[in-house]
């Protein structure tokens, strides 16, 4: 069985689904199960939507007016309009996040988001089921709230393997095709939870690990893994091998190409991946599974943005002993700050942190109580994996190095613009 993950740029328009229909037309499609994402950037406008509802914008109405005709435009170019299913489907979703907006008394936010923004993907996966059917290749929508058993930690979800796993085997039956939901997942009360934006490669890798898959594809809009963000830099390599574990480094330093928990999963069973290109899905891209760390043997560029480097020093300048430091990081942790550079020397100790969950003034707020904190915002932290010194001259290149961390295999450089 192969586990088939498209993700939101995929499926960001009709042609898109269309496209998916070519892909399969292309690989092939007999045993397998498609892992598909929210439609374009269908995540970020729930994310408003569940902005809007939480802090009772008046914009609501239109948020989600704007929404509902992204989905029933896409829809109707690809549906007869004497095709009434799918209409009926997209509305009744919407019915459905009506009557939540009326029934919730919960104030947790991230709850109130799972509920709302897993819609997205819902409504992706339907039209898409919806649209393969149509076009002779029958399969099931498989709702993946009843297969992927998690905790309640509501929009970063911890997974119940053996739950899990055994759900999924009861309910997956083989040789057949499923088109399930990636990101989304349920708890014990029936709940919506999510895995963390992104989420859907870690969905693929959960199936496949359940499922003892032959092999996961990730279909991107790029070729395959490259050794650095095209985005940002002017030349880059395709990478046509990277081991497990070369793989997790690189998504551990924040390369957005596979989501850094799909890893673990697949080479614990060693199921290889591979990424390729819903373009051009004959292409071979890159495979990641046991083996050469790289090839090419190439260095790789890692670039994280909206970085604060927080010092942290004592107000009586004494040093920083270990139980501070297990006091900062009890506080980080309570913030869900993210921690991606540390360093530490005699009177101070520094931390490169990303403020996703926007907690970073009433962090700071309970640091200052107990520390003199001095912070730098809005740096870049560029990570350089398998690093020689032309490398790392690259990015350098007279530009304001804040800190700079070199071990064996990587290189990691803080910059201020
Ligand atoms: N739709 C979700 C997101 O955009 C999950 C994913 O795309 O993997 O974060
Ligand atoms: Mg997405």
């Amino acid at each position: 069985m192969k586990i088939f993950k498209f993700g939101g740029a995929s499926v960001k328009d009709a042609k898109g689904v269309r496209n998916l229909l070519n892909v399969l037309q292309k690989t092939g499609y007999e045993d397998i199960l498609l892992v598909i994402s929210a439609m374009g950037k269908m995540t970020n406008a729930f994310e408003k939507v569940s902005e809007s509802y939480f802090n009772k914008k008046d914009d609501l109405a239109k948020q989600v007016d704007s929404v509902k005709q992204f989905h029933l435009n896409i829809a109707r170019e690809l549906f007869s309009s004497k095709d009434p299913v799918i209409f009926k489907e997209i509305n009744n979703l919407f019915n459905e996040l009506n009557v939540f907006f009326k029934n919730n008394t919960s104030t947790n936010y991230n709850y109130i988001y799972d509920q709302i923004v897993s819609k997205a993907e819902i409504l992706s996966t339907k039209i898409c089921s919806y649209y393969l059917l149509e076009n002779q290749i029958k399969n099931e929508w498989l709702d993946v709230r009843s297969c992927i058993l998690t905790d309640k930690n509501y929009r970063s979800a911890r997974v119940n393997w053996t739950a899990t796993c055994k759900r999924i085997n009861s309910k997956v039956e083989r040789p057949k095709i499923y088109v399930t939901q990636g990101f989304i997942a349920g708890n014990e009360l029936g709940e919506t939870t999510t895995l963390g934006r992104e989420g859907s490669d870690y969905t693929a890798g959960i199936f496949a690990y359940c499922l003892n898959a032959d092999e996961v594809v990730i279909f991107k809009d790029v070729q395959g893994v490259l050794n650095a963000d095209p985005r940002v830099f002017d030349k880059t390599i395709l990478l046509d091998q990277v081991s497990y574990r070369e793989a997790i480094e690189m998504a551990f330093y924040g390369a957005s190409v596979i989501h850094p928990k799909t890893l673990q999963p697949l080479q614990r069973k060693e199921i290889p991946l591979h990424v390729r290109s819903f373009k051009d899905p004959l292409q071979k891209g890159t495979s990641v599974k046991k083996g050469l760390d790289l090839i090419p043997q190439t260095s790789c560029f890692i670039v994280k943005y909206n970085q604060i480097l927080l010092s942290i020093s004592d107000k009586e300048f004494s040093f920083i002993m270990e139980n501070d430091i297990s006091y900062i990081f009890e506080l980080l942790h309570r913030h869900r700050v993210k921690v991606n550079l540390i360093q530490n020397s005699a009177i101070s100790f520094s931390v490169s942190i990303e403020d996703n969950f926007n907690n970073f003034n009433a962090l700071l707020q309970e640091l200052t109580e107990k520390f003199r904190v001095l912070y730098n915002k809005d740096l870049i932290l560029y990570t350089i994996r398998h690093y020689t010194k032309s490398s790392i001259k690259e990015i350098e290149n007279n530009r304001e190095v804040i800190l700079k961390q070199l071990s064996r295999e990587t290189a990691q450089i803080l910059i201020k613009e």
